[in-house]
């Protein structure tokens, strides 16, 4: 375990002096991000945030035991949500998407664990509200997939996660906390 955390360390991994507990978090050979220390962007869209969604959606991750490490509520600028949806800016939906995504204040937060990206993919549900299963955070509360909106929005990659969390975050807003005596303390799903 020793070298396993000095070479880990080496790497750059959380075995450092900090560290609370043994080495235990393996890296991929391409020296990217860890499974567990794996980050997706989730955000709350207007109309989940004038539904009065954010709490549920935060408390849907926090019980799957993800942890939060950054959030804030801004008014997307039209920049940002360019680049968030560069891929689809010639899609027929591209304009109202952005004016639907600029309709109100949006909740962006960044959520880790392991396999966070996939996870929180089936945690939201099919894009189509119509075709997302009862259960999901759409499947429970999104009526349209346009019209009136579908609630949230969640990276679908984690090379996509990567792009768009340096795109709505700066590093310093984002915080590298670790779990201490209370992480037990986290309610039964
Ligand atoms: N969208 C839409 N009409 C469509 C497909 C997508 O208005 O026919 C919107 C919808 O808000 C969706 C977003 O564009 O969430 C991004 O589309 P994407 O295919 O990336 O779906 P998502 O990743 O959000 O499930
Ligand atoms: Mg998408």
């Amino acid at each position: 375990m020793g070298s396993l955390c000095a070479r880990a360390a080496l790497r750059g991994s959380l075995c450092g002096a900090g560290a609370p507990g043994p080495c235990l978090l393996p890296r991929h050979s391409s020296g990217g991000p860890s499974q567990t220390q794996e980050r997706t962007l989730v955000a709350v869209k207007p109309d989940g945030v004038q539904r009065r969604l954010v709490g549920d959606v935060i408390r849907r991750f926090e019980r799957r035991g993800f942890k939060l490490v950054g959030m804030k509520m801004l008014q997307a600028p039209e920049s940002v949500l360019a680049q968030h949806y560069q891929d689809l800016r010639r899609e027929p939906f591209y304009p109202g998407l952005v004016s639907y995504m600029s309709s109100g204040p949006v909740v962006a937060m960044v959520w880790q664990g392991h396999n966070v990206v996939r996870t929180s993919r089936a945690m939201i549900g099919d894009t189509d509200s119509a075709a997302a299963a009862p259960g999901t955070i759409r499947g429970d509360f999104s009526i349209h997939i346009s019209r009136s909106g579908n609630v949230i929005h969640a990276s679908d990659s984690v090379e996509g996660a990567q792009r768009e969390i340096r795109l709505w975050f700066q590093s310093g807003e984002l915080v590298d906390w670790t779990d201490g005596d209370h992480h037990a303390s986290i309610p039964p799903a």
